[in-house]
């Protein structure tokens, strides 16, 4: 109120000295033909304190957004998304857990998928507790169910990629076969590589890896030789991979005749799905700790120097 106060300008006209010790900031001339030539107020400021110009901390307020600064916003913003269909989950599964008691209690009988007129078991438990000690199973299923759906936030969910240990294949001496074409392929970034910001990813489908449109190869694959630009830093989805059984890259691997093999199809996944459910809590846990500590500005990239 006190703030108000003092930023209100007096009724009638100002006296000239308040006039002069305030002013109004305003659009420039340029951006008022767009609101109908109207002034809109943007600060009110003193402009005898020496700091007017540093309306954002240390940077001048004409600085541009970084692209650290940018990723981080958008991490933000689907790290919100997943934590209000989290929320959803946990909703859905008191909801489930109130109408199963609900069956119990006044049909008299269990539940799908218990077969049909299956008696409800007697209870001395009220509605209330019942349902509070069974959201947290239901809940477990809900949540293994949605694992299987594309929710269109993708993680890679293994640990840290710089101890990763795996065979791999001898690139160097395939590459003018093979041309690189698991680069090609799509797959989901770790919170590691989006902290450190090196690795691009593709705003539109997060956090899949970024490809060319021209060619569909990764942005980090070199169009002329065809090798990684990023091989220090590259996602632990590239160091584990290995393309011998890949029908995508050879027809024959062992008699180095390169692919695709125009029949493939690629097998069902067979992941369990409550190992999945647990993995995606595990990696929106570390999303929200990693949004919590790396601030751009203090913490730049973590990565090593390529
Ligand atoms: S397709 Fe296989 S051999 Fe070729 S670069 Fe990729 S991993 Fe290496
Ligand atoms: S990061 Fe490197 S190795 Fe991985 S897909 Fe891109 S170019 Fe290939």
């Amino acid at each position: 109120m006190e703030l108000l106060q003092r930023l209100r300008p007096p009724a009638g006209r100002p006296p000239a000295e308040i006039a002069q010790a305030l002013r109004l900031v305003q659009r420039p001339r340029t951006a008022c033909a767009q609101t109908g030539g109207i002034r809109r107020t943007v600060y009110l400021r003193d402009v005898a304190d020496p700091d007017h110009d540093q309306a954002y901390g240390t940077a001048s307020p004409d600085a541009p957004v970084t692209r650290a600064d940018f990723e981080r916003a958008l991490r933000a913003l689907h790290a919100s998304d997943l934590r209000t269909h989290d929320q959803l989950l946990h909703l859905a599964a008191q909801v489930v857990a109130l109408t199963d008691e609900l069956t119990r209690r006044l049909d008299g009988v269990e539940p799908k998928p218990a077969p049909p007129e299956t008696p409800a078991e007697p209870t001395a438990l009220t509605v209330e507790t019942t349902v509070a000690m069974m959201t947290d199973d239901t809940l477990s299923r809900i949540r293994a169910n949605d694992a299987n759906q594309d929710n269109g936030v993708s993680f890679e969910m293994g640990g840290d990629k710089y101890t990763v240990q795996s065979e791999s294949p001898p690139c160097e001496e395939l590459i003018h076969l093979c041309k690189a074409r698991c680069c090609t392929l799509r797959f989901a970034l770790s919170t590691q590589d989006l902290d450190e910001g090196i690795i691009r990813w593709d705003y539109g489908r997060p956090y899949m890896i970024r490809q060319r449109a021209s060619d569909e190869y990764c942005v980090h694959n070199d169009p002329e030789t065809h090798h990684c630009t990023v091989h220090a830093a590259r996602p632990r989805v590239c160091r584990t991979y290995h393309c011998r059984d890949d029908k995508r890259i050879w027809l024959d691997y062992e008699q180095r005749i390169p692919g695709p093999d125009p029949d493939y199809k690629p097998a069902p996944f067979t992941f369990n799905l409550m190992d999945r459910a647990r993995a995606r809590t595990v990696a929106l846990f570390n999303e929200h700790d990693a949004l919590e500590k790396a601030y751009p500005d203090r913490d730049p990239r973590k990565g090593p120097k390529l």
